[in-house]
């Protein structure tokens, strides 16, 4: 960091603030991670200097050969990661990978079905604010009243409606998704099925969820969460689509590629193919499941009643304390997670009765099931008498992130 204290040392005191965050706090955000050293150098790198709009080999710039083989490796490796049959790895971010899929596939005022924002499904799957919602007319599902994927009415309403397209997958569910079933209505109703796994695509890649890549027409992901690599996005498809996507990507809807992310995106691809990542997300799950035990058994009810895959979302109403408030207490303590709307919400979406936790970053840092077990018993303390427990939590805490140091 020295170039860069030098440089701009108001810059540089941020990023040192960050990193004191960062190595003293529990980060519980189900979407965030804690990248390797050789997927954030990568990113540091002069290839942030290249313009390469288009794709190897047919670039509309002179001087790509090299970052061609950086593009060309992330490819291989992803297909060799997910079994699919082609991929696009330019998109910027998740958002801009399923606008891109809406964009090739789509008309302005096409049906299509995605999950309910309030229910577990993200903004671009037709929420009115977001594009998707404007531009398409979208008709969401929900959960039934256990807190799962009323599978029934999702597909009477796809038999109703008669969608373009169906789009599956979410942010805040917290059980396996029927990827086979779903595939096979949109195959009844005549609807191209697309999946994000934005969330899921670690466990996805390793086996630890099913694929829904023999099922799907479009599988779009991000490539910064429970994958592990740089901030952004991915498209994966069948071979008869690859042409329409990669022509929404560019020139459709993005410019030049960033090609230092796409490198980087090739050295994540590369971590997530070892013996190593595969553990690692086996121990994301394992933790996900003793955290649930835990906060179960400390009195905190959870969405569902459990989890099968890296997040659960905890109900705080029989703790008489909203989401909003509980973010705002465990900050407090140095335990980070976020306020999340719990199905059939009576708070606001800005209020909520709910926060969503997961447990990829602290199992990045090393963390096990005993600590997943400590931290259970401190947000719970904390839910239940932030005042009266504050001290004593955040010096619990600190001494969990002593243990586990990250970037020394
Ligand atoms: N899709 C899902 C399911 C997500 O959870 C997210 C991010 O939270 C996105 C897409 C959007 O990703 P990005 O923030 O990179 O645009």
């Amino acid at each position: 960091f020295s170039v860069i204290r030098k440089a701009d040392p108001q810059i540089a005191a941020v990023i040192d603030a960050e990193l004191d965050r960062q190595r003293h706090n529990i980060e519980l955000i189900a979407s965030e991670n804690i990248v390797s050293e050789a997927v954030m150098l990568t990113m540091g790198t002069p290839l942030t200097n290249k313009y390469a709009e288009g794709y190897p080999a047919k670039r509309y710039y002179g001087g790509c050969e090299k970052v061609d083989l950086a593009e060309n490796l992330a490819r291989d490796r992803a297909k060799e990661l997910f079994g699919c049959e082609h991929v696009n790895v330019q998109p910027h971010s998740g958002s801009q990978a399923n606008q891109a899929v809406y964009f090739a596939m789509l008309e302005p005022g096409d049906k299509v079905m995605g999950m309910n924002l309030d229910q577990g499904g993200h903004l671009t799957h037709g929420s009115p604010v977001n594009m998707s919602g404007k531009y398409f007319d979208f008709y969401s599902y929900g959960l039934d009243s256990n807190g799962l994927i009323d599978y029934e009415a999702f597909r009477a309403k796809a038999l109703e409606i008669k969608p373009k397209m169906i789009v599956a997958g979410a942010s805040a569910y917290a059980r396996t998704i029927d990827f086979e079933y779903m595939g096979n209505v949109a195959k009844e109703v005549g609807a191209y099925f697309m999946v994000d796994i934005a969330h899921i695509a670690g466990l996805v890649a390793t086996g630890y969820h099913p694929s829904p890549v023999p099922y799907a027409d479009f599988v779009t992901t991000t490539t910064h969460k429970t994958l592990r690599g740089p901030r952004g996005g991915m498209i994966m498809c069948k071979a008869e689509y690859a042409q329409k996507i990669d022509k929404a990507i560019f020139p459709g809807i993005q410019g030049g590629p960033l090609m230092h992310t796409i490198a980087a995106k090739a050295v994540c691809f590369k971590e997530a193919l070892t013996p190593e990542y595969k553990e690692y997300i086996g121990q994301v799950v394992k933790n996900a499941k003793a955290m649930a035990d835990a906060l179960q058994k400390n009195g905190v009810d959870l969405v569902s009643g459990g989890t099968d895959n890296h997040l659960m979302l905890l109900d705080l109403r029989s703790l008489n304390i909203t989401g909003k408030d509980a973010e705002k207490v465990l900050d407090a303590v140095a335990i980070t997670v976020n306020k999340n709307t719990i199905p059939n919400d009576p708070q606001s979406p800005f209020v909520t009765s709910g926060i969503r936790v997961g447990t990829p970053a602290v199992t990045s840092r090393g963390m096990k099931e005993a600590e997943m077990q400590e931290i259970a018993e401190i947000m719970a303390m904390v839910l239940k008498d932030p005042e009266g427990t504050k001290a004593e939590a955040a010096n619990r805490v600190r001494a969990l992130t002593d243990r586990f140091p990250i970037y020394e």
